[in-house]
């Protein structure tokens, strides 16, 4: 046991991470045997080694058109950084009539998470082919876009090919990527949206844990929002109503599974954040877009094709389950995402609960189960920071173009004004700003502290206005409100001083 650490450790050293995979075998055959028959119809499954490329996965893609012609449409929503067309499957029984829930699915934002693209090609075929899915067929208007980062993905990279997390930009939009991504999602305006990914079990982290090391207990980690800015309508719905029922499934077949946690250095201790507010990340980005969202991390960055089936089938469950969720509460969905009734409080910034609790992991020394006492830095259960009022609308000077393009691709509508206004507005007055040393995805990040000031302004025509009363307008706080932590201020794409305004305004 003990050469394995030394081995994990060596590997992490040298950075010959990508090349070695960590797990020991007694891990795998005692904890994730790939005990599961799939059949082998995606192109992954198909062969031993590597993963489906790119060439691969139009075939089929392709192959499902011919096959479905009056199901499936494959159109394009963009191309990669390097060129190459990146697919969206679109899937909706045109003679059913009725009104449908639609949902979108995602695999491959990360390039080195290939379980991911492989469970979304898998569903997409059993969807397809699948006699007992007929009724979900008839409900459902499907999207799936199976590789999102294809130039990461046939590297076997997790970032795009200028080096950016694609998890990471979903409010800045700075990646060429992102920007066909999120127009993609908006335009489809889905009720329900899985994204897929995987976790690396192996972490830092975990060497110094236990006496010669620990690794992750479980199949699959669900994340999902416990930003205050999405309803709580909505964040109790997704968990009752989609992650609950799923949960049950995967007990049934014995596949263990946990709400998301992940380490991270906190003052030099480590901790565990447990679940995600970020509007920067999919699952709170896409819940703040009105929709039933959530994130499937299943056990597999760094372990190569170890229990690759049994990877491939995690996510084909949950992705299914999801399926089946969406059709059993299509009307109460409906009525989640219509209730317009908008908080008159938005939350500017937010403060984890933190406490000590259990965590599972498998313990390298002995290769048993063992329960660590840790502390959690917990964002299901947050509490507000800094609040403000809701405003009607929020006003861009004409020079702030970039964000009001960042804006429509959010899906928001934004206005222009015709004649010049005079209007009481609320400013912000910076009156501290301190900057990070280094770069973050590339930004330079700023925090900045406000105060607010009612002044009648003279609005000139030609600058900008967006209305808070829109449907994905709780994504509004996350970028304007200049103190929160995803903001276009936060992230530097408005540049400020001290004792400066800002270049957007608050209507009251
Ligand atoms: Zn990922």
């Amino acid at each position: 046991m003990k050469y394995h650490c030394v081995v994990i450790l060596f590997c992490l050293l040298t950075k010959g991470w990508a090349q070695f995979n960590p797990q020991p075998n007694e891990v795998t055959e005692k904890f994730f045997p790939d005990a599961f028959e799939l059949e082998e119809v995606t192109p992954g499954l198909q062969k031993s080694k590597g993963f489906t490329t790119y060439n691969e996965l139009m075939d089929f893609l392709n192959g499902l058109k011919i096959k479905f012609p009056e199901l499936v449409r494959i159109e394009y929503i963009g191309t990669s950084k390097k060129g190459k067309d990146i697919p969206i499957i679109y899937i909706n029984n045109a003679r059913q009539s009725g009104k449908k829930i639609r949902v979108f699915l995602q695999g491959g934002l990360h390039g080195d998470e290939p379980a991911s693209t492989e469970s979304v090609l898998y569903l997409l075929y059993d969807f397809l082919h699948n006699d007992e899915n007929a009724e979900l067929r008839e409900h459902i208007e499907l999207a799936v876009i199976p590789m999102a980062n294809i130039d990461g993905y046939v590297r076997l990279r997790r970032n795009n090919a200028e080096n950016l997390d694609l998890n990471r930009d979903q409010t800045k939009l700075m990646a060429h990527e992102s920007v066909a991504l999120k127009k993609a999602f908006t335009d489809f305006n889905p009720h329900v949206a899985l994204d897929f990914h995987e976790f690396r079990p192996f972490r830092r982290d975990f060497i110094k844990m236990g006496n010669f090391g620990v690794t992750g207990a479980f199949d699959l980690m669900f994340l999902y929002s416990g930003n205050l800015n999405v309803p709580q309508a909505l964040r109790k719905h997704t968990n009752t109503n989609f992650l609950e029922p799923t949960r049950k499934i995967l007990d049934s077949l014995e596949l263990s599974h946990f709400d998301y946690v992940t380490s991270a250095k906190h003052f030099g201790e480590i901790q565990f954040n447990r679940g995600s507010h970020n509007a920067r990340s999919s699952a709170t980005n896409y819940a703040l877009l009105n929709t039933v969202a959530a994130l499937i991390e299943v056990r597999g960055v760094g372990i190569g094709r170890t229990s690759f089936k049994r990877r491939v089938f995690s996510g084909y469950i949950v992705g299914k389950s999801f399926l089946q969720q969406a059709v059993i509460h299509k009307e109460s969905t409906f009525s989640v995402l219509e209730e317009t009734e908008a908080n008159n409080e938005i939350t500017v910034l937010l403060k984890r609960d933190v406490y000590q609790g259990e965590l599972e992991v498998i313990d390298l020394e002995t290769n048993e189960k063992i329960s660590l006492n840790v502390t959690y830095r917990d964002a299901l259960r947050s509490s507000p920071q800094l609040i403000r009022p809701r405003p009607k609308a929020y006003y861009i000077s004409c020079d702030e173009r970039d964000l009001v393009v960042k804006l429509r691709t959010l899906g928001l509508m934004v206005d222009t004004i015709k004649i010049d206004e005079e209007v009481e507005i609320e400013r912000y007055l910076v009156t501290n700003r301190t900057t990070e040393g280094q770069k973050y995805e590339k930004m330079t990040l700023q925090s900045v502290q406000v105060e607010l000031e009612t002044t009648k302004l003279s609005i000139p025509a030609g600058s900008f206005i967006v209305y808070t009363n829109q449907e994905n307008a709780n994504i509004l706080t996350e970028v304007m409100e200049p103190e929160a932590p995803n903001s276009f201020v936060s992230f530097g794409l408005i540049k400020t001083r001290v004792n400066q305004y800002l270049p957007i305004y608050r209507l009251p």
